[in-house]
């Protein structure tokens, strides 16, 4: 609560970029301003699913490029857990899973190297932001045709006025769907 106050009056919104009509919360200015990148780092690592024995209940994370690398890596030291990256096409190399997913004008794709995620894995989704779903909706995709567990979702912003946190309610019960 504290920290979502501190990040609404700290964080930049730029009106109408890329495109009229949004309003683009620029990660910049966390990073930007050491002590609300320290708070935000902090309190993402609270949000981390655990189960009773105060063990992380997920074993690998998946991120995504390129703002959700900044504190994706973070969390994923933190928890001692390989991290996956998820980019856009023509960014990796080797064998990839492609999941294509629906924008507001047309379609675009993720990509994951294959063999990173293995029947059995439980995968934290981690991004800096939740508008549509559509992105994170698409590693949830590629999570469950590995064969592997959704362990939830963990973001740093949710735009509330969107419907991306009802979108990732099939994949898992709405209290692992965290953001600050
Ligand atoms: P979605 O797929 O949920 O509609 O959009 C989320 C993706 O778009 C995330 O990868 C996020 O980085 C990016 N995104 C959309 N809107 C914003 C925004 O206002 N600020 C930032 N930093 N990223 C955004």
């Amino acid at each position: 609560e504290e920290c979502r106050k501190v990040l609404t009056s700290e964080i930049k919104t730029f009106p109408d970029w890329p495109e009229k009509g949004v309003n683009f919360k620029d990660v910049q200015s966390i990073l930007f301003n050491p002590e609300l990148a320290s708070i935000t780092s902090h309190y993402l690592k609270e949000l981390l699913p655990k189960n009773k024995k105060n063990e992380y209940e997920f074993n690998k994370i998946l991120c995504f490029d390129a703002r959700g690398f900044l504190f994706g890596f973070d969390l994923a030291k933190i928890a001692n857990a390989p991290m996956i990256l998820a980019r856009k096409p023509g960014k990796l190399p080797g064998e990839l899973i492609t999941q294509t997913f629906q924008k507001e004008y047309g379609t675009d794709e993720i990509q994951v190297q294959e063999g990173l995620i293995k029947p059995g894995d439980k995968v934290l989704i981690h991004d800096d932001l939740l508008a549509t779903g559509g992105t994170a909706g698409a590693a949830a995709e590629i999570i469950l045709k590995c064969g592997a567990q959704i362990a939830g979702f963990n973001f740093i912003m949710d735009l509330t006025f969107l419907p991306g946190r009802k979108e990732l309610q099939k994949y898992v019960p709405n209290h692992k769907i965290k953001a600050l």
